[in-house]
C-alpha cells in the first residue's frame, strides 16, 4: 500500500521538555485508530516512549517514528527530545524532516529551551505550526504565549482559532472548546478526544470571534494578491483560497498557523492533524537534496530530486538496537529503495545489504517491500552504516552532507569486572556508539579502562544506567571528568628538517609551516600555501596527512586532542634523496616545534546555562554562579520568575542540578549545552607540568 509522495508528511514535534510533546503524539496516535487506549505519561505507558530509560525520567532521548494515516496523508511522526543535554537528537531528527509541530505550554510559555529549538528549527529552515497546549491550567494564557512567540522567537505565528475560556474547571470561565475561524464554527470535541464537533458560535462569542477572524485574515493578505482584492471588495473569503494561502506562506516560512488544546483533556489534537495536513510540506516541497557526485578521480555536486525515476540515496539519521539486528531509520531522498538488494555506502565505501524493510505503526510493525521516494522506512541488515551515513545506488554514487556533531564536554572512565563483562562491554558500546554520535568511548590498553564521553553529565548518566541495567553488566564506574583540550596563544613559524639514515640511506626533506589559534575550527585545520614547482605533489599530501593526524592527543602539555588550531604549510623542500618517511619526520618537527613557540594553552569546556527561578532565590544563583567562575550573560524577568543566561566551566558545574534544587527548594530549573571552548585558568596546565 504506497502513498503518493504528495501525500507524504515527514514532520517533528519540537518541544520544551514538559510542554506536552508525548502526550500530544499520544493523542495523535489514538485519534487515528493506532493504539486503542490513550496512554499517559505520568503512567509510563505511551507508544513512542519506548526506552526504560526514558519512562523512568519522564523524557523522550532516543526519538523513533511512527507512522500514522490523517486526512487521506501518511503522517511520518519523529518523536524529537526536547532536554537540551541531547541537542544533537534534535538536529539530527530536524535534518529529515520537512515540517514540525511546536508545542508551548500555555502555562510555562516561551522557555529557555523553546528558543534552542526554534533556532535550531530556523537554521534547518522547518516549516511549522504552533500548538498552545495545557490551556486547561491554571494561569494559562492564551494571548501571553501568542506574543510572546512573537517577541521572543520573532516567530509570525497566525491564530486561527480562538480558545474558549481558559484555566482548570474551577474557574469561573473554564477552557472547554474552540472557535475555527476558517469555518467560523464552535468547536467541542468527543469525550474520547478523537474527533471535533461543530457547532455555531454562541451569540455571546460572535463579536470576539468575528475580531479575532479578522485580525487573522489581515495578516494573511499580506501574502496573497486575491486574498487581498477580497477583503479590499470586503467580500469573506472562501475557505480553501485561505488554506492555500496559510499552506504557501508556511511553506515559505513567512508565518506559523497557530492552533491550540489540551492534549490532556482531548481538545484540539485532531485539528492539529489537520493543520499538519493542511499546511506542512510534502517531500515534493522540499528542494532537491545536493551532495558530492563519488566518481573515480573527480569529485563534483549532484543533486538528486524527491522522484521515483531518479537514483536511489537516502540518509540514516538514527539507529537503534532490536532483537533481529539494528534496526537502522533511513530518509529516502530520490529513488526506491527495495527489500533484498544491496546499496552502496559511499562514505565508508562498503556494499550494504538491505534484507528487510518495516514501517511503525505505534506498538505494531508492518514489514514493506518498497520505501518510496519521500518517505521514512526502518531497514534491518546493515552492518557498517551509522548515524548520519548516506546509502546510494552502487551505480550512482552521492555523498549526502553529513551531519555535524559537536565536540564532547565530559568523559568517564568505567572497568568491565570480570573478562565476560568486558568482551560483552566492548560489543553494547560499539552498538551504542552507532546509534548515537554524540557518545564516543576508547579502551586504554594498559590500564584495561574504558573512556566513554559525551555532551553532559546527563548524558553520560543515561548511558551509564543503561550499561548497567538494561545491559546487566558489571562494570566499576569513575567520576565524570571534563575533556580538555589544548591550543596555542599566538601564531609562531618554524622549520622541520630531515637528514635521516633509513636502511643505510641518507634522505633529506624539509618543511616549513606556520601555527596559529582561529576560532573557527572545532579541531586541527590543515591547509597549504606552499608552492609545488619544485617538489612532487605526493609529498604535500604526506605531509597534510601526517599533520592532520596530530589532532588527537597532540597537545604538548597533557596530550590533549588539539582545538581551534590551524595550520598552514609554507614551503617544501626535496632533492633526490627524499621520500615519504623523510617528510613525514620533517613534518613531525617542525609541528613540535611551532607548537612550543606557539605558547600552548590548556582549554576548558565552558556550558551555556539557562536557568529559571523564582525571583526571590535570583541573588544566592548569582552569588553562587559568581563562586563557580561564571560569566552571567543576562537576566530577565519573567513574571513571577527570573531567568539567568551564564556561561560557566563545566569543571564547576558537576552536581549542578541538585545543587540549585537545594539553592531553591526545588523551584528553579537549569538547562545546559555545550558553549565553547576558552583558556582554562593557569592552575590546570601547571598540575600537568608538575
Ligand atoms: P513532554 O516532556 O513534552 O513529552 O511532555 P509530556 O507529554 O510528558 O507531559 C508533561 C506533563 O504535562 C505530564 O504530566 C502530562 O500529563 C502533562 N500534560 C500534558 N498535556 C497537558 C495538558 O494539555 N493539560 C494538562 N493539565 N497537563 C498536560
Amino acid at each position: 500500500m504506497s502513498t503518493k509522495i504528495e501525500n507524504i508528511r515527514n514532520i517533528g514535534i519540537i518541544a520544551h521538555i514538559d510542554a506536552g510533546k508525548t502526550t500530544v503524539t499520544e493523542r495523535m496516535l489514538f485519534c487515528c485508530g493506532s493504539t486503542h487506549r490513550v496512554g499517559e505519561v505520568d503512567k509510563g505507558t505511551t507508544e513512542t516512549d519506548f526506552d526504560e530509560e526514558e519512562q523512568e525520567r519522564g523524557i523522550t532521548i532516543y526519538s523513533a517514528c511512527v507512522t500514522f494515516k490523517w486526512a487521506g496523508k501518511t503522517v511520518n511522526l519523529l518523536d524529537t527530545p526536547g532536554h537540551v543535554d541531547f541537542t544533537a537528537e534534535v538536529e539530527r531528527c530536524l535534518r529529515v524532516l520537512d515540517g514540525g509541530v511546536v508545542v508551548f505550554s500555555a502555562r510555562e510559555g516561551v522557555e529557555a529551551q523553546s528558543e534552542t529549538v526554534w533556532r535550531q528549527a530556523n537554521k534547518y529552515k522547518v516549516p511549522r505550526i504552533c500548538f498552545i497546549n495545557k490551556l486547561d491550567r491554571e494561569g494559562a494564557s492564551f494571548s501571553s504565549v501568542v506574543s510572546e512567540i512573537r517577541n521572543r522567537l520573532e516567530g509570525n505565528p497566525i491564530p486561527i482559532q480562538m480558545p474558549v475560556g481558559e484555566g482548570p474547571a474551577h474557574v469561573a470561565d473554564p477552557f472547554r472548546g474552540l472557535i475555527d475561524l476558517i469555518r467560523m464554527k464552535y468547536v467541542e470535541f468527543t469525550d474520547d478526544g478523537s474527533k471535533a464537533v461543530y457547532l455555531d458560535i454562541p451569540s455571546e462569542l460572535m463579536d470576539d470571534a468575528e475580531l479575532a477572524r479578522q485580525e487573522m485574515l489581515e495578516e494573511l493578505c499580506n501574502f496573497d494578491n486575491e486574498l487581498m482584492e477580497c477583503l479590499l471588495q470586503e467580500e469573506s473569503p472562501a475557505d480553501d483560497l485561505i488554506h492555500r494561502v496559510l499552506r504557501e506562506a508556511t511553506l515559505a516560512q513567512q508565518i506559523q498557523p497557530l492552533v491550540c488544546g489540551s492534549a490532556l483533556h482531548g481538545i484540539g489534537v485532531p485539528l492539529v492533524l489537520d493543520a499538519v495536513a493542511r499546511y506542512l510540506p510534502s517531500p515534493l516541497d522540499m528542494p532537491p537534496v545536493t551532495g558530492l557526485a563519488v566518481k573515480k578521480r573527480k569529485e563534483e555536486h549532484e543533486s538528486r530530486k524527491p522522484d521515483a525515476s531518479e537514483p536511489f540515496c537516502g540518509l540514516v539519521f538514527k539507529v537503534l538496537p532490536a532483537k533481529t539486528g539494528d534496526l537502522s531509520w533511513v530518509r529516502v531522498y530520490s529513488g526506491e529503495l527495495k527489500s533484498n538488494s544491496r546499496v552502496l555506502n559511499p562514505g565508508k565505501d562498503k556494499k550494504e545489504n538491505v534484507a528487510q524493510l518495516w514501517k511503525v505503526h505505534g506498538s505494531k510493525r508492518e514489514q514493506i517491500q518498497l520505501g518510496p521516494t519521500g518517505d521514512i522506512i526502518a531497514v534491518i541488515g546493515l552492518r557498517s552504516s551509522v548515524t548520519g551515513d548516506t546509502l546510494c545506488d552502487p551505480q550512482h554514487p552521492i555523498l549526502l552532507e553529513t551531519i555535524e556533531f559537536p565536540e564532547t564536554v565530559i568523559s568517564m572512565a568505567i572497568e568491565p569486572e570480570t573478562t565476560g563483562d568486558r568482551k560483552k562491554l566492548g560489543e553494547v558500546l560499539e552498538m551504542m556508539k552507532r546509534q548515537d554520535p554524540t557518545f564516543r568511548a576508547t579502551e586504554n590498553e594498559d590500564t584495561g579502562q574504558t573512556l566513554i564521553s559525551g555532551m553532559g553529565e546527563l548524558h553520560l548518566e543515561v548511558i551509564k544506567n543503561r550499561l548497567l541495567r538494561d545491559f546487566n553488566l558489571n562494570v566499576k564506574v569513575h567520576k565524570p571528568r571534563v575533556n580538555y583540550r589544548e591550543s596555542v596563544k599566538e601564531p609562531a613559524t618554524a622549520k622541520g628538517e630531515c637528514h635521516r639514515q633509513i636502511a643505510g640511506q641518507s634522505h633529506f626533506a624539509e618543511v616549513q609551516l606556520q601555527i596559529e589559534p582561529t576560532e573557527s575550527a572545532q579541531g586541527l585545520s590543515v591547509t597549504s600555501r606552499a608552492s609545488l614547482e619544485d617538489v612532487p605533489a605526493e609529498f604535500l599530501s604526506v605531509v597534510l596527512d601526517e599533520l592532520r593526524n596530530r589532532s588527537e592527543g597532540g597537545g604538548v602539555i597533557g596530550g590533549f586532542p588539539l582545538s581551534k588550531l590551524k595550520v598552514t604549510v609554507l614551503a617544501l623542500r626535496s632533492d633526490e634523496t627524499s621520500n615519504e618517511i623523510a617528510f613525514r619526520i620533517a613534518a613531525g618537527m617542525a609541528f613540535e616545534s611551532a607548537l612550543q613557540k606557539a605558547g600552548p594553552i590548556i582549554l576548558e569546556p565552558v556550558m551555556r546555562l539557562k536557568i529559571t527561578t523564582p525571583e526571590e532565590h535570583m541573588g544566592d544563583f548569582v552569588g553562587d554562579l559568581q563562586q563557580r567562575r561564571a560569566l552571567i550573560a543576562g537576566t530577565e524577568n519573567r513574571g513571577k520568575f527570573t531567568e539567568i543566561e551564564a556561561h560557566a566551566p563545566l569543571a564547576e558545574l558537576f552536581g549542578y542540578s541538585s545543587a540549585m534544587r537545594s539553592l531553591s527548594q526545588g523551584r528553579a530549573g537549569v538547562s545546559m549545552e555545550p558553549f565553547a571552548y576558552w583558556p582554562a585558568p593557569d592552575s590546570v596546565a601547571a598540575s600537568y607540568q608538575m
